[in-house]
């Protein structure tokens, strides 16, 4: 239990820093200086303004200093992030597991919120994240599938790691020619190649049957909440630009923590 709220403290922090990296890294400013300011008034914040959560809560979502709104989105990427590491380190306990989740629950929280604030999903989060995801998979097993069959090999980490590249570079190929077809037929852009590369990220850490799932949800999702919106906005449905990474990003975070963490757990496998 004192891991879990641990781990969860340390959520807070990484969700503050990520944060940053949604507003910044879209804009391609520097993640490290200069140090925290208000966007509206450019005047740096204190440490004591800057704390987690509570800070949110005390100024009650406003600037100090000139009054400015502040975007809810700080307050629920820390809780979120948060959450994850919690749930990671409950259920795995202080394992290279549970830092492999805590790490890919960071990812798609910064994913999501970039992708729904600015349309865009960094490099950074995508393909370093995939790079992240086939290391963890050298030191945390895989399930095994394709790979195991057709490699030559016996050395575990070897396949578990094959496995992750095949993964990311299954998905990868299967979503970029949806996206394709979907330009083919309709005659404009339906997928960015952020997307393409985000579902990189998550077959790398997922495996294929784990990132295939999300690939699914994340669809349905996007689909029929895309729908709705524009039903009830009344928006033209042939310009407006779902973000298909903030559905992609939920449905992954979902199945990696449903089904890896949790159910996996629980039953063993
Ligand atoms: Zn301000």
């Amino acid at each position: 239990m004192l891991e879990a709220c641990l781990a969860a403290l340390a959520g807070l922090l990484i969700g503050s820093f990520l944060n940053v990296c949604v507003y910044r890294l879209p804009r391609d400013l520097s993640v490290v200086r200069p140090r925290s300011y208000c966007p509206a008034c450019e005047q740096p914040i204190g440490w004591f303004d800057n704390i987690p959560v509570l800070s949110y809560l005390l100024l009650r979502g406003r600037c100090r200093k000139c009054g400015a709104h502040i975007p809810v989105r700080y307050l629920v990427v820390e809780l979120l992030t948060a959450a994850s590491f919690f749930c990671a380190v409950w259920f795995l306990g202080l394992t290279v597991t549970a830092a492999k989740y805590c790490l890919y629950g960071a990812l798609n929280v910064a994913l999501i919120f970039s992708d729904l604030e600015e349309r865009i999903l960094p490099d950074e989060f995508t393909l370093g994240g995939a790079a992240a995801g086939i290391v963890f998979a050298i030191f945390v097993p895989m399930t095994q599938g394709l790979v195991s069959l057709l490699l030559p090999v016996h050395n575990q980490r070897v396949i578990s790691a094959g496995e992750s590249i095949f993964a990311a570079l299954f998905c990868t190929g299967a979503l970029w020619v949806v996206g394709f077809l979907y330009q083919r037929v309709r005659h404009r852009e339906g997928l960015g190649l952020g997307d393409v590369k985000m579902v990189a990220m998550i077959g790398a850490f997922l495996g294929l049957q784990g990132a295939l799932l999300a690939l699914i949800v994340g669809s349905l999702l996007g689909a029929s909440v895309g729908l709705c919106y524009i039903w009830f906005t009344g928006k033209d449905a042939s310009t407006y630009e779902l973000p298909f990474g903030t559905f992609l990003g939920a449905a992954a975070l979902g199945v990696g923590f449903a089904v890896d963490v949790i159910l996996r757990n629980r039953l063993g496998v």
